[in-house]
C-alpha cells in the first residue's frame, strides 16, 4: 500500500457533518477528492477547516489533467512534500504534526517512518544501478538525495 492510502482526514466525522453527507476518511480515495476537496458543499464548512481543505487543494489538485483529481498528481506532489519536509530535518512525528497544521491531515508516524525508510533503500537501489552502468553523475546525485533523506 502506498503511503498515500495511509494519510487521513482529521476530524472527519465533524467534517462529514457539516457537509451533511458521507466520504471516506482516506485522503486520497477517490470519493474524498471529490466531496472534500472538489466539492461545492465548501461554504458549509467552518472557516479553519475551509481555509485547510483550499490550500490542500490549491497545493496538490492544481493540475490541468483530463481526469483531475484522480489523475495520481496529487499523490505525487504529496509525496514530494513528505520528502521535502525529511530533507528539512523532521522525523516521522513533525511530519505528521505538520501535516496536521497545514492541511488538517494524519498519519502514524510508524507509517511515516517506513515510507521514509523506503524512500531511502529505492535511492541505495537507483544509484547501485547507476553505480554498476558507471553513470557515476547519477549515482552522486542519488546519493546526494539519499543523505538529505537520512
Ligand atoms: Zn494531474
Amino acid at each position: 500500500m502506498a503511503i498515500t492510502d495511509k494519510i487521513y482526514v482529521k476530524n472527519h466525522q465533524q467534517l462529514a457533518s457539516q457537509l451533511e453527507t458521507s466520504f471516506p476518511k482516506g485522503a486520497f480515495k477517490g470519493a474524498t477528492l471529490d466531496i472534500l476537496f472538489q466539492g461545492e458543499g465548501l461554504a458549509k464548512l467552518d472557516e479553519a477547516s475551509r481555509e485547510r481543505v483550499l490550500d490542500f487543494a490549491e497545493d496538490f489538485l492544481d493540475c490541468d489533467c483530463e481526469a483531475n483529481p484522480h489523475c495520481g498528481c496529487a499523490e505525487r506532489k504529496f509525496i514530494a512534500y513528505l520528502l521535502e519536509l525529511r530533507e528539512e530535518g523532521m522525523g516521522p512525528d513533525a511530519v505528521v504534526d505538520v501535516m496536521s497544521d497545514e492541511y488538517m491531515l494524519y498519519a502514524y508516524p510508524g507509517d511515516v517512518l517506513s515510507f521514509l525508510d523506503n524512500s531511502v533503500r529505492t535511492l541505495e537501489a537507483v544509484e547501485t544501478l547507476a553505480d554498476v552502468d558507471g553513470r557515476d553523475d547519477v549515482a552522486e546525485e542519488v546519493q546526494r538525495r539519499r543523505n538529505r533523506l537520512m
